[in-house]
């Protein structure tokens, strides 16, 4: 087995639902969310997936409570597996940073992680972007929860697909109480996703609703079910 299916191979046995491995040679980010920033001479990320369970998002807003908590539990199942796949990295000689998961730590207020969690999902093949800007999932549409460990380990590419596409329903820019995803039609791409109007979501999330996460585009989403 070669590494790279070794760590996948780990990382599932963790508990992941999703995994793949992308090389950082030849992909373009953002100044100041490049992996170099956070471990200079990384050159492999191994992307890791966490589904949220379809009860929790079906029957928001009235089972926010709920939801929150299984988004909250996913993001630390996802930082310790992060932390576990390190571990296993640096036991055999490499170095290894497991970057948190979207705001879970540090300022919320971006609405983003360190690195995009998101891009390189799609980028190892994972799934596809969707208008409402999540990753669309063959199994579990966009209610999964993505991290990522970047290495300086030179893994093989998992070279996973993904048919899946999203249907351009609108379901998802209707239900949003506060118009963050109109015009994503117009913007979004399968492989690049597009800027929603993260202020407004934020705004939801952060102020509107205390902190509570909102989901709704998750929920409204029909590749969920
Ligand atoms: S999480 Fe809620 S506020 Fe944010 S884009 Fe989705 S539906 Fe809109
Ligand atoms: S709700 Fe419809 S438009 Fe929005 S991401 Fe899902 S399939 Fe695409």
């Amino acid at each position: 087995m070669s590494l790279s299916e070794e760590s996948v191979s780990f990382a599932q046995q963790q508990g992941a639902d999703l995994v793949g491995v992308v090389s950082l040679t030849g992909l373009d980010f953002p100044t100041g969310h490049r992996p170099e920033d956070y471990l200079p001479e990384a050159k492999s990320a191994v992307s890791i997936g966490y589904r949220l369970s379809k009860g929790s998002t079906l029957n928001l807003p009235q089972a926010r409570n709920g939801y929150v908590l299984e988004f909250e539990t996913a993001n630390q199942e996802l930082n310790r597996i992060n932390r576990e796949l390190c571990k296993f990295f640096e036991q055999r000689g490499y170095l290894a940073f497991g970057v948190p998961g979207t705001a879970s730590i540090g300022d919320k207020k971006r609405l983003a992680a360190d690195l995009s969690h998101r891009h390189l999902a799609v980028a190892a093949g994972l799934g596809k972007f969707g208008v409402n800007n999540l990753v669309l999932t063959e199994n579990y549409g966009s209610r999964v929860r993505f991290t990522t460990v970047i290495t300086t380990a030179e893994l093989a590419e998992t070279d996973l697909e993904t048919e899946i596409e999203c249907s351009e329903c609108l379901n998802c820019v209707e239900i949003c109480p506060v118009d963050a995803l109109k015009g994503g039609q117009a913007k979004y791409s399968p492989q690049e996703g597009w800027r929603i109007a993260k202020e407004r979501c934020y705004h939801q999330i952060f102020v509107k609703l205390n902190g509570k996460r909102c989901g709704l585009c998750i929920k409204a989403c029909p590749l969920n079910r």
